[in-house]
Formats: structure tokens, C-alpha cells, sequence
């Protein structure tokens, strides 16, 4: 299975894919995770990563596609994976496109968790004094959320054309929305 999980920064991306990872026996790719891995390894990508990532703004397109493109590639991807914070934005859906092409590969669902904006900065502002990210500050949390609605949010337009959006409540409680959400991908 390959699936794409989409929401706003703090509706619980990264802990819903943990589980589902689990769950179907995915490979995970968080592309915060690999960058931020990236940026402490101080590699080259990392270093033209870390500005755009500590100012809230997204990391260029083709940084992104040749990283993801790369990661697609290796044989443990074969078993299917769960994308988490990437396609975000439309050239990198489009890119994606390209990509699954090239590998003879389809998508089989893009789930998009929704939260209440309020609810999402509060359980952001809170992470932030125990995450360590560099990135989790008020400021830095409300850029990431105008990015994400400017420049991520147009994409579930375009994954409901191709009739692969599943859209599922993520309020409640982390096991709730777990099975809300394999409730989904399996109706
Ligand atoms: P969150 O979704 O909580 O904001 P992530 O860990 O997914 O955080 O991403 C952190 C930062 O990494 C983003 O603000 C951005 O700078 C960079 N980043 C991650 N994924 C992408 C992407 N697909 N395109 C561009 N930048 C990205």
C-alpha cells in the first residue's frame, strides 16, 4: 500500500503514521524527519535546507523531489510506504506524479486529518517546550500554518479530482483516529 497523510502542522501527522506504519507494515518517510536528520548531520542538503526550515518557509521543490526520489528508489520501498509531510505543494504532486510513473507505481489513498486552527497552535506551542525543534516557536508555528493553507492545502483540490482524497476527523483520541482512519482506507 502507498499512501500519502496530509493535515496542518500539530493535527498528529507524524503520530498517526507511526501507527499505521505499524499497522501495514510501511516504510515511513517523514521529510521533516529526514531533514532535520540531514541538517544535524550537516550534509549538504541539510545545509541548504536549515534557513528555510528555521523560518517556517517551505524547502525548494527540487530539493525535495530529488531527496524523495532517491528514497523511493531503494528496495525497501517496495513493501509500500506512507509519505508523511510531502507532496506539499503542487509542483511536488506533480513531481510525484513523474516519479510514480518512472517506478510503475499508483497511490492507493491520500488521507487529510482536519483539526480546529485554535486547537492545533495550542497543542504546537505545548510541544514546543519539550520537542527541541528549532522550528516550534509561536512565531515560527503560525508561519507554518499560513504556508500550509496557502501552499498545501490547494492539493487536497487536487487529490479529490484524482478521487484519492479520504478525509478523516483527527480530534479525539490518538487510538480513536487510528481506526477512524483504517476505517476509512478500508470502506
Ligand atoms: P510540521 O508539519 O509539523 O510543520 P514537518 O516536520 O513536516 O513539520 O516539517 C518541518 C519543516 O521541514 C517544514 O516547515 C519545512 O521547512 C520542511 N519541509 C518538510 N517537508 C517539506 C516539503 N515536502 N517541502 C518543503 N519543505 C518541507
Amino acid at each position: 500500500m502507498r499512501l500519502v497523510l496530509m493535515g496542518p502542522p500539530g493535527v498528529g501527522k507524524g503520530t498517526q503514521a507511526t501507527r499505521l506504519k505499524d499497522h501495514y507494515g510501511l516504510v515511513h518517510l517523514s521529510t521533516g524527519d529526514i531533514l532535520r536528520q540531514e541538517v544535524a548531520a550537516k550534509t549538504d542538503l541539510g545545509l541548504r535546507s536549515k534557513e528555510f526550515i528555521d523560518h517556517g518557509h517551505l524547502v525548494p521543490d527540487e530539493i525535495l523531489l530529488d531527496m524523495m526520489e532517491n528514497r523511493l528508489r531503494q528496495p525497501d520501498c517496495q513493501k509500500g510506504y506512507l509519505l508523511d509531510g510531502f507532496p506539499r505543494t503542487i509542483p511536488q504532486a506533480k513531481g510525484l506524479e513523474i516519479i510514480l510513473q518512472r517506478l510503475n507505481q499508483n497511490l492507493d489513498a491520500v488521507i487529510s486529518l482536519t483539526a480546529d486552527e485554535q486547537e492545533l497552535i495550542q497543542r504546537l506551542v505545548l510541544r514546543g517546550k519539550t520537542s527541541g525543534r528549532s522550528d516550534d516557536t509561536p512565531e515560527v508555528i503560525k508561519k507554518r500554518q499560513r504556508v500550509y493553507w496557502e501552499a498545501t492545502a490547494p492539493l487536497l483540490e487536487f487529490y479529490r479530482q484524482k478521487g484519492l482524497l479520504k478525509e478523516v476527523d483527527g480530534t479525539g483520541s490518538v487510538s480513536e483516529i487510528t481506526e477512524r482512519i483504517i476505517k476509512t482506507l478500508e470502506s
